[in-house]
């Protein structure tokens, strides 16, 4: 069997080819995900081979994506791959972060430390990877920022030119710094993320341009390579829980569908359960799970929350969302303003650090009140670059919450102003 793309709609399953420059099912407008034959998979040789690439200095087995690429094998070679040397990315431990989220202990899959500060990375090699492969010129994205920060990044160093489009005011200035230094042509839009979406699917199919949002199956692909690189560092140990924040619930998608995979192959000897964190403001993915999918899935008009990367009020990939909580067993919760912000000053007094949208993880198990003894894996989306400015204001309580209702500075840490005097700085200091 070659790879294909199928839909995933339960009552259409249609099958196309690899190649096939679509984003929806032609059919009836399901998602499509990629499909392998995986019947030659020796699960002792790889997981052999993925270690032994590590001490390696070739860049395809340098990068924390492409080390793994026996499990996403959409491309015929490896020439059309662009790597920044992306994932590789951390597990770290904090005791103080454990002991806010009610745990004896907890680990943080840090994909801040990928080359452009996200998670995003680690699709967007993929994505690229395709759109050249298919011979592209140039590849667009809407986007909240990090989308944009990649994409722009990726296409940027393969030779290929960046389209972004953002709505007007709304994104943090790390990101879209990122995107105008990578050289993105980007386009303001006076319209909201989903207006602009449509715009650009009119654009994208006039002008002949790849497009490069998450409902791009390939960019799902790559995002797999979070939780295998994560197994490969456990050595295949599995944990009870993978918490991760959730907007468009692309991420979700890649890492029930990774984790199955690697169930299905035997790399794995069980699921964990998978926890997807939303902002209050920005539910509605919360709000049809508490109603276990009895409900038409309804968009939210007006999402609203200061975590930028998870203010979407109509993600694109629920359907595939729900199918991977529900084969996960696993929950799906919504967390304050007040509460992302106090754990994100947590994760950042651990000295980890990350942005609004990934202490969603650890204000979310703190509401979830899971089993002290459990074996928790919180993925930290990304870096705490991305958006100084709500920190500042945070840790000076000057930080509002969309509806202007003041956050607390309940984990503060202002700088003080003193005078030029060791003196009086000695008698604070002992006070
Ligand atoms: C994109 C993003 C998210 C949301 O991921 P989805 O796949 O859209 O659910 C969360 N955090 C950060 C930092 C992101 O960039
Ligand atoms: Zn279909």
């Amino acid at each position: 069997m070659q790879p294909c793309l199928n839909c995933i709609a339960p009552a259409c399953r249609a099958s196309f080819g690899i190649n096939e420059i679509i984003y929806n099912c032609p059919k009836c407008g399901g998602l499509l995900e990629a499909k392998y034959d995986f019947s030659d998979i020796d699960v002792h040789l790889l997981k052999r081979i993925w270690r032994e690439r590590r001490m390696e200095n070739n860049p395809l087995d340098q990068s924390g994506v492409w080390r793994y690429r026996e499990l996403f094998p959409f491309l015929d070679d490896y020439n059309s791959v662009v790597t920044l040397r992306e994932g590789n990315t951390p597990l770290l431990q904090s005791v103080r972060a454990a002991a806010y989220g009610g745990l004896a202990n907890i680990t943080f899959k840090h994909q801040g430390f990928n080359p452009t500060g996200s998670f995003k990375d680690n699709g967007m090699t993929a994505g690229v990877a395709q759109a050249r492969r298919l011979g592209m010129k140039r590849v667009a994205c809407v986007s909240t920022g990090n989308t944009s920060a990649s994409m722009a990044a990726y296409a940027s160093a393969g030779g290929l030119d960046p389209l972004i489009f953002i709505p007007n005011g709304n994104i943090a200035y790390g990101k879209l710094a990122q995107a105008l230094e990578y050289g993105a042509k980007t386009f303001q839009v006076d319209a909201n993320f989903d207006q602009i979406l449509a715009l650009v699917r009119v654009l994208t199919e006039r002008l002949g341009i790849y497009l490069l949002n998450s409902i791009n199956p390939f960019r799902i692909e790559g995002q797999k390579s979070i939780v295998i690189e994560m197994m490969d560092q456990r050595d295949w140990k599995v944990p009870d829980w993978v918490v991760l924040p959730g907007g468009n619930l692309g991420n979700v998608s890649a890492f029930g569908k990774g984790l199955r995979e690697l169930h299905q192959l035997g790399f794995i000897d069980r699921l964990p359960r998978l926890a997807v964190i939303q902002a209050a403001g920005a539910s509605p993915f919360y709000e049809y799970m508490r109603e276990k999918g009895s409900k038409p899935f309804e968009a939210q008009g007006h999402p609203e929350t200061l975590a930028t990367a998870i203010k979407i009020g109509d993600p694109v990939s629920w359907p595939k969302a729900q199918f991977e909580i529900e084969t996960s067993n696993g929950v799906v919760e919504s967390v304050t303003e007040q509460e992302i912000a106090d754990a994100k000053a947590v994760i950042g007094h651990s000295g980890i650090g990350c942005e609004p949208a990934s202490a969603a993880t650890l204000a979310g198990i703190r509401k979830l009140k899971l089993d002290r003894n459990a074996d928790v894996v919180a993925v930290l989306t990304g870096n705490v670059l991305k958006d100084p400015d709500y920190i500042y204001r945070y840790h000076t309580g000057a930080l509002q919450a969309p509806d202007s209702s003041p956050i607390k500075p309940n984990f503060g840490n202002a700088p003080i102003v003193v005078p030029n005097d060791a003196e009086k700085i000695t008698a604070l200091l002992a006070g």
